[in-house]
């Protein structure tokens, strides 16, 4: 799958911060259970920490958030953790950076820091010759346009090659999002109808049934398109779109998504509704007047052979009706309707991957009413992921750092990818539509349904 050599240091610049509590040591401490994690962890942050710190905040964080923890492994894992007080700004840490890791040959470097520091981290990396080799990983946001996009892929490639830089959209490591790709690239009777011929259209879905959680000041700054439409959801697309990759290599599989990606033209603000909850504008931290959208729905479409013609719409939004994320394909009606009367529904064939909060796959198909009338109706057939494989697989950021460590880049954002999505959602970010008002516990403004109808299943269409 790889050939790339594995890490034997991980270091953790932002060791102190809350990414690192809340997912990287519980993560770290997963991957030690499994004998991925055998080797020196440095943390690396600007409070004034001992050694014995950084362990004492990788108990309590695992302890927090991991049932019936393996004590030996977590006592394993403290035992290879250091720390380093040290500011990125200054030249005098970077000098024990290099001590610390002496002898390393593929050191992994999490940047779970704000990406204002990039540049000071990536300068430092290089004075003592560390962006030579190893790989570093970098967390979203990616920018907050195309132009800012550009100038942190320049800041990064001023010492990185792009084969060292795995860039984190966790959603992409998360076990049913993964799943998309197995269901279309492991089955051969999808294939077939995968295309503009059978697909009337897909929609995906993000529903949150909860607000902005008092990160007020942080979303205000963001809104959904930036915060999971540019990411997580045209990533979405293109698993749903893409060609299946001529090989295993992994970058077989992010040239076919840059490719989806390349074959859609910039959002229509036409077909484009931004919404904004009732009583935001009373959260703390959202600024007076803000007109920063909770809620965004559109359709795209995607100039290729494959899919000229078919919709692809995309709705997201916080204070809905439920928590949802789903990709939902709904197949085009037989030519007769030899079986449909004035009282049944002739709902079409829908098939839907259900993320959250289950896991599953549900197909809708017509099936004959019971009794002498020669009627049918729609029944789902739904198989539940973790009934019948057991497990609901690893955390996103455990799956994300053991492929960091082995250099397996197919889960992470490439350079191209991240700048053709933002291309797409430009004409969104400024000018902008005016917000449209919602209430908490719907599915966002009615003006959405024209860019982008509720998927089959949550609506009946008759
Ligand atoms: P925090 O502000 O909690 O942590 C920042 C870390 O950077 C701290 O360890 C801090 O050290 C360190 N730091 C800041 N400035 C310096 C400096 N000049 N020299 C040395 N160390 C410095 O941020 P988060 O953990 O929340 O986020 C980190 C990154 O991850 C961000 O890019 C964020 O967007 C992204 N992210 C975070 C998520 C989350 O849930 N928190 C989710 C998804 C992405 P100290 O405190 O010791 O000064």
């Amino acid at each position: 799958m790889t050939t790339a050599p594995p890490a034997d240091a991980f270091l953790l610049f932002g060791a102190s911060g809350d990414l690192a509590r809340k997912k990287l040591f519980p993560a770290l401490y997963e991957l030690t259970v499994e004998g991925r994690v055998d080797m020196p962890v440095v943390g690396i942050a600007r409070s004034e920490w001992s050694d014995d710190d950084l362990r004492d905040r990788a108990r309590e964080s695992v302890r927090d958030r991991v049932d019936n923890v393996d004590e030996a492994a977590l006592g394993r894992l403290c035992s290879r953790l250091r720390y380093l007080s040290g500011d990125y700004t200054e030249q005098s840490t970077w000098g024990r950076v290099a001590e610390l890791t002496e002898g390393a040959q593929v050191p992994v470097s999490f940047l779970a820091i704000p990406p204002f520091l990039f540049d000071d981290v990536v300068e430092g990396m290089a004075s003592v010759g560390m962006t030579e080799r190893g790989r570093v990983v970098v967390e979203k946001p990616f920018g907050r346009d195309l132009a800012t996009a550009k100038e942190l892929n320049a800041t990064l490639h001023k010492h990185l090659d792009e084969a060292q830089i795995f860039r984190i959209d966790h959603f992409l490591g998360k076990e049913p999002v993964q799943n998309l790709m197995v269901y279309r690239f492991a089955n051969s009777m999808l294939e077939p109808v995968w295309n503009r011929n059978h697909v009337a259209s897909v929609s995906i879905l993000m529903s949150e049934a909860f607000g902005v959680d008092g990160r007020g000041a942080f979303y205000d700054e963001v809104g959904a398109i930036r915060d999971v439409v540019q990411n997580h959801l045209l990533q979405m697309v293109a698993l749903m779109a893409m060609e299946p990759p001529a090989s295993k290599d992994p970058a077989a599989m992010r040239d076919e998504k840059v490719k989806v990606f390349k074959a859609m033209k910039p959002l229509d603000p036409a077909r484009v509704v931004r919404g904004q909850v009732n009583g935001y504008l009373d959260e703390d931290g959202v600024a007076e007047g803000s007109d920063t959208e909770t809620f965004a729905a559109m359709t795209i479409e995607i100039d290729s052979w494959r899919w000229a013609g078919v919709p692809f719409h995309i709705r997201a939004g916080k204070s809905m009706a439920q928590t949802i994320t789903e990709a939902v394909v709904e197949f085009k009606q037989p030519p007769s309707m030899l079986f449909a009367d004035e009282d049944t529904c002739p709902a079409p064939n829908v098939l839907r991957f259900r993320m959250k909060p289950d896991d599953n796959i549900t197909m809708t198909m017509q099936a004959k009413v019971p009794g002498l009338e020669m009627v049918s109706r729609a029944i789902d057939m739904t198989v539940d992921y973790e009934e019948q494989l057991g497990g609901d697989g690893p955390d996103a950021y455990e799956r994300l750092i053991a492929d960091a460590l082995v250099g397996d880049e197919r889960l992470f954002a490439r350079q191209d990818g991240v700048e053709e999505a933002w291309r797409i959602v430009e004409p969104m970010l400024a000018p902008r539509n005016p917000v449209l008002p919602y209430a908490a516990g719907t599915w966002g403004p009615d003006e959405a349904d024209a860019v982008a109808p509720l998927p089959s299943g949550l609506v009946t269409r008759c």
